[in-house]
C-alpha cells in the first residue's frame, strides 16, 4: 500500500517497538500521561537483553538497587534482590514482575517483530508493519529496541557444517544446556565470553577459549547481602537515587568499585615510580590496574601503556602457566573497549580441562562438521559457543525497513557517515520517532536503566508538551542535528577510546564495512540530562515543532 494514502486517523497515539526496560518503562509512563498505545516485542515474554541473553554465567555489571526502575515506587518496594549483582534469572524474573506489577504486558503483542516503519505524510502518521501482518497507524513511534540486541554471526567459512551443537551467547536455548562429558569451544572473549567460560569450564570435559583479542576483565566482587543489608538499602532508596541520577554513569559504582572515591584526581601513572606502581598492585590488586586508578590512563596512550604492564603483572599472579598468562595480556589500549567484570576468569586457565586457544599465534581456518579448523591446528568439538558479540547501538534501526521523509531509509541516510541524531532522540527526516538510548546519547556508557528513565521521561514530557499546545509533529532540524553529531564527535576526540588501535563495538569497529564513528556521547548522564531539560524548558530548541 502507498503509505502515503493513508489518511484515516491513528490507531493509537504511540507503537513502542521492544519490551525489556525501555519498552516498559515507555509503556508505563504513556499510560500514566493518558495516551493510547501498542507495544510490540520479538521475544515470547519481556526482558530484552535479559531474555535473550541466557547464557551460564550471564550477569549485570552495575549493583542491582542501581540497575532497577524508579518509576513505581510499589516495584521498588517489593522486590528483593538477592545479590550485589544480580544474575540473568534474577533479572528476568524481576522484568517479568515489574510487567505483572505495573499490569503492562496486555498492552504487547509477543512474538512478533516490526518490519517496517513508514512516515506517512498526508496523514503525519507511522505506519508500522510487523512479521505477523499487523499494520498499526500511529502518531508516534518510540524504539526501545536495545544497543546490544542485533546479534553477529562471524564470518567464519563453513559456519553452517558442524555436525555437533551450535549456541549463541546472545540467542541461548531456554531450556539451559548441559555441557556435562563434551567437548567445548568458546569463540570470543569480550564480556559475554569472560562470563560464560568459568561456568562452562565446570561442566565440559574440556573447554577451548578460542581468544582473538585478550579482554581487560576484573573480579566482580559480587556477593550476596549480609543480614538486613538489602532492607537497610532499601530503606534509603530516595538518597541512593539521588546519587545514581546526580552521577556521570547513572550509578555510583561499576561493579564493586565506587565511583565516588575517584572524584579527587588520582596520580599519574607516569609521575609514578615503577616501585610505588608495583607497591599499589600489592595493596589493592586489579584496581590499581585500571583507568580508575590513575588520572592519565585514559588519556596518554604512554600512561596507558604502564597501565597494562601492571594488568600483565596481575595476570601473571593469577595464572600459572607462563605462556597462557603472556597469551591473555591484551594488545590494545586499556579503556578502549568495555571494562568487564568477572567471577573467577583468570583462575580458569589454571584447570586442566581448559585450553587458552590463541588467534593470534594462528586464526581459524574455518569450521568443519568435526570441529574447527586453524593455522596452529584441529580441534575436535561436540559444541560450539559463538559469543561474537553484537552490531551495537545502529544494528537493531539499521535492520528494520524505517522510511522517514521522501521514503527515505534511516539505514541509507546513515551509511556514509554513521549514525546521526539530535540527542540520540530524534533523527531529522524521521518525525516523531523517538529512539530510546539511541546513538549519540550516553546509553551504553551509562547504567543503561538510569538512561532508560531520563529518555522515558523525556519523550512523555514532549508528547504532553505537543498534546497542550495542539501540535502534531516535532522533528530534529538538520541544523541542530550536524551541531550536536561535531559536539558528541569533539566530546570523543582525543584519549584512547578513538585511538587508531582501538577496535571497539562503540567504534563500530567489530562489523565488517560499518562506518568509524565514536557513537556514544561521553560527556556523562548528569550533563546530558542537563541539556536535555534546557532544551525541553526552552521551548525544544533546534526541533521543529508543527
Ligand atoms: P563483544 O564484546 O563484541 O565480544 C565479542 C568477542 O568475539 C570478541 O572477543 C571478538 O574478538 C570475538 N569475535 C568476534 N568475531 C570473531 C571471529 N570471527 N573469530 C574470533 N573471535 C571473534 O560481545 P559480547 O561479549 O557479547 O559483549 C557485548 C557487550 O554487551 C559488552 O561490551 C557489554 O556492554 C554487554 N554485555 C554486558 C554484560 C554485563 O554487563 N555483565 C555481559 C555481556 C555483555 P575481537 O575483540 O578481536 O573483535
Amino acid at each position: 500500500m502507498e503509505a502515503g494514502a493513508v489518511t484515516f486517523p491513528p490507531d493509537v497515539d504511540v507503537v513502542v517497538v521492544g519490551a525489556g526496560f525501555g519498552g516498559l518503562a515507555m509503556l508505563y509512563r504513556l499510560r500514566q500521561a493518558g495516551f493510547s498505545m501498542q507495544g510490540v516485542e520479538a521475544g515470547e515474554s519481556v526482558g530484552g537483553t535479559w531474555f535473550w541473553n541466557r547464557y551460564p554465567g550471564a550477569r549485570v555489571d552495575i549493583q542491582s538497587v542501581e540497575y532497577s526502575l524508579s518509576i513505581s515506587k510499589e516495584v521498588q518496594d517489593e522486590w528483593t534482590w538477592s545479590e550485589l549483582m544480580a544474575p540473568q534469572e534474577e533479572l528476568e524474573r524481576y522484568i517479568n514482575f515489574v510487567a505483572d506489577r505495573l499490569d503492562l504486558r496486555r498492552h504487547i503483542r509477543f512474538d512478533t517483530k516490526v518490519t517496517a516503519m513508514t512516515w506517512a505524510e498526508a496523514s503525519a502518521t507511522w505506519l508500522v508493519e510487523t512479521d505477523r501482518g499487523d499494520r498499526w497507524r500511529a502518531r508516534f513511534v518510540v524504539t526501545a529496541m536495545g544497543c546490544l540486541s542485533a546479534p553477529l554471526e562471524p564470518a567464519i567459512d563453513g559456519l553452517g557444517s558442524f555436525a555437533g551443537a551450535s549456541l549463541y551467547t546472545n540467542r541461548f536455548p531456554k531450556e539451559g544446556y548441559d555441557f556435562t562429558g563434551k567437548r567445548v569451544a568458546i569463540i570470543g572473549t569480550g564480556s559475554s565470553g569472560v562470563q560464560a567460560t568459568p561456568e562452562v569450564a565446570r561442566q565440559a570435559e574440556h573447554l577451548y577459549v578460542f581468544q582473538r583479542s585478550a579482554a581487560y576483565t576484573m573480579p566482580a566482587g559480587n556477593r550476596p547481602w549480609g543480614p538486613g543489608e538489602f532492607e537497610a538499602l532499601r530503606r534509603d532508596y530516595d538518597a541512593i537515587r539521588a546519587v545514581q541520577f546526580a552521577s556521570p554513569l547513572g550509578a555510583a559504582r561499576f561493579g564493586a568499585v565506587a565511583i565516588g572515591d575517584f572524584r579527587t584526581p588520582p596520580p599519574k601513572i607516569l609521575e609514578t615510580p615503577v616501585e610505588e606502581r608495583l607497591a599499589r598492585l600489592d595493596r589493592e590488586g586489579w584496581l590499581a590496574a585500571t583507568p580508575f586508578a590513575w588520572a592519565d590512563v585514559a588519556a596518554d596512550i604512554e600512561a596507558n601503556r604502564a597501565a597494562q604492564e601492571l594488568y600483565a603483572e596481575m595476570i601473571r599472579r593469577e595464572v600459572k602457566d607462563p605462556q597462557t598468562a603472556a597469551a591473555l595480556v591484551p594488545h590494545y589500549p586499556m579503556g578502549c573497549k568495555r571494562p568487564i567484570i568477572d567471577i573467577g576468569y583468570f583462575e580458569t586457565f589454571n584447570r586442566d580441562n581448559v585450553t587458552l586457544v590463541d588467534l593470534r599465534k594462528g586464526a581459524i581456518r574455518r569450521i568443519t562438521p568435526k570441529g574447527i579448523d586453524t593455522e596452529q591446528g584441529f580441534f575436535a568439538l561436540d559444541v560450539i559457543v559463538y559469543a561474537t558479540g553484537f552490531d551495537a547501538m545502529t544494528g537493531a534501526l539499521n535492520r528494520t525497513d524505517i522510511r522517514g521523509r521522501g521514503g527515505q531509509l534511516m539505514r541509507e541516510a546513515w551509511l556514509a557517515e554513521g549514525p546521526r541524531t539530535y540527542l540520540g532522540l530524534m533523527v531529522a527526516g524521521f518525525p516523531n520517532l523517538f529512539t530510546v538510548t539511541g546513538p549519540g546519547s550516553p546509553s551504553v556508557l551509562t547504567n543503561m536503566v538510569s538512561s532508560i528513565e531520563q529518555h522515558s521521561q523525556w519523550i512523555v514530557e514532549c508528547l504532553e508538551h505537543l498534546r497542550r499546545r495542539g501540535l502534531a509533529t516535532i522533528e530534529a532540524t538538520p541544523e541542530a542535528q550536524h551541531d550536536w553529531v561535531a559536539h558528541v564527535a569533539a566530546l570523543a576526540e582525543g584519549g584512547v577510546r578513538v585511538h587508531e588501535s582501538c577496535t571497539s563495538w562503540y567504534l563500530g569497529a567489530n562489523v565488517p564495512g560499518k562506518v568509524r564513528v565514536y557513537m556514544p556521547y561521553t560527556g556523562g548522564l548528569n550533563v546530558y540530562r542537563d541539556r536535555c531539560d534546557e532544551i525541553a524548558s526552552g521551548g525544544y530548541a533546534g526541533f521543529a515543532l508543527a
